[in-house]
């Protein structure tokens, strides 16, 4: 070995952070430092026999398998985060970097940098936590002050002037109060406490339901009918139909009618939900689905929102085993779709 090979021997031996190389084709491990020694509970001998698949958890191979087929074909570094069994049968979180290392023009090996992230994943779920608890304290006392505007609504039908304070005071709360229970679902998504009650369902019924709660001025139109019922949580699947109308009514000048159309297709049910606002662009169609994720029209215009309704939408169907997607060819509206199995 020469005098620069063994510097880098050392450096690598003394990092913190696993670091090993697997053959592109059987996925074997070909060699280990010591820190990954350290990580994986594994001596160097042991572990270079070992496949990728027995040390990552199952659910994450998939994830694996993409990063790795698409290092045979990109040159640069990928970083992801999964899960891997030590010899003592621990899980842990590891943050993985890789990165293809090629032979005649061809990957033959892949490099890659493991660090533990059980500390970091610790921390952020304990934020979370805090997050829900903090959500949950300052719900309750705002859905009683809630309830306590209405009654005064009630009490004082004939004194216009406190009667419109008491109306922007009642839509201001509202709205806290939606952001409130949507930040609420999504960190019991993320903490793995969301949970959905399942009983039976009978959709036309449902639909019609949410519609009312819209009052009587908008032009809804239902198409279709479904002739089973579903075996579904039942506010949740409210909650997604609420969530697709309210933002066809919020994204489309107030004079364009809304369609909902029902069909049943091989033991599926597909809901779709159109609007004749202006579309949505190629571009943002799949990130709107994401956290926070608004359009730039979006944002720049007068309509308020936070970009967590997709979000919590496309988690429910996913909970329900289905799929929420959209079409839209802009300026001519927007379709948003729902399958849910029957
Ligand atoms: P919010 O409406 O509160 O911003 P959502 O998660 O419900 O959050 O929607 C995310 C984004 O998707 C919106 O900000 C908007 O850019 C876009 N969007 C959703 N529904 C429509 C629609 N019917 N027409 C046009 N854009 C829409």
């Amino acid at each position: 070995m020469s005098k620069k090979e063994d510097r880098y021997q050392q450096l690598v031996e003394n990092l913190t952070d696993a670091i090993y190389t697997v053959d592109s084709n059987t996925l074997h491990f070909t060699s280990l430092n010591s820190a990954g020694e350290r990580m994986t509970g594994f001596s160097r001998d042991e572990f270079i026999k070992k496949n990728v698949s027995e040390i990552i958890l199952p659910e994450y191979l998939p994830l694996v398998k993409k990063m790795i087929s698409r290092k045979r074909n990109e040159a640069l570094t990928t970083v992801y985060e999964v899960e891997m069994i030590r010899k003592d049968g621990r899980r842990i979180p590891i943050e993985v970097s890789s990165v293809a290392l090629y032979e005649n023009n061809k990957p033959h090996e892949f490099l890659g940098i493991a660090r533990d992230i059980t500390e970091r994943k610790i921390i952020e779920k304990q934020r979370e936590v805090f997050l829900s608890l903090i959500t949950h304290e300052i719900k309750n006392p705002l859905t009683s002050a809630i309830l306590f505007v209405d009654l005064l609504q009630k009490k004082l039908k004939k004194d216009k002037k406190s009667l419109e304070y008491l109306h922007q005071l009642s839509s201001s709360m509202a709205s806290i109060n939606k952001l409130l229970t949507d930040m609420l679902d999504i960190t019991q998504m993320r903490i793995g406490r969301f949970q959905i009650n399942k009983s039976s369902l009978d959709l036309n019924e449902a639909i019609s339901d949410v519609i009312k709660t819209f009052g009587n001025s908008p032009n809804i139109k239902i198409e279709g009918k479904v002739t089973k019922n579903l075996l579904v949580d039942k506010s949740r699947i409210c909650q997604v139909i609420m969530n697709l109308l309210s933002n066809a009514l919020k994204y489309s000048p107030k004079d364009k009618s809304i369609v909902i159309t029902l069909t049943e297709k091989e033991k599926k049910v597909i809901v779709s939900v159109q609007d004749f606002g202006p579309g949505i662009l190629q571009t943002d169609q799949k990130q709107i689905f994401d956290l926070f994720y608004r359009s730039i029209d979006a944002s720049q215009s007068e309509t308020k929102g936070h970009g967590l309704g997709l979000f919590i939408c496309k988690e429910i169907i996913k909970q329900h085993k289905g799929k929420l997607w959209v079409k839209s060819t802009p300026p001519s509206g927007s379709t948003f779709y729902f399958s849910l199995p029957i």
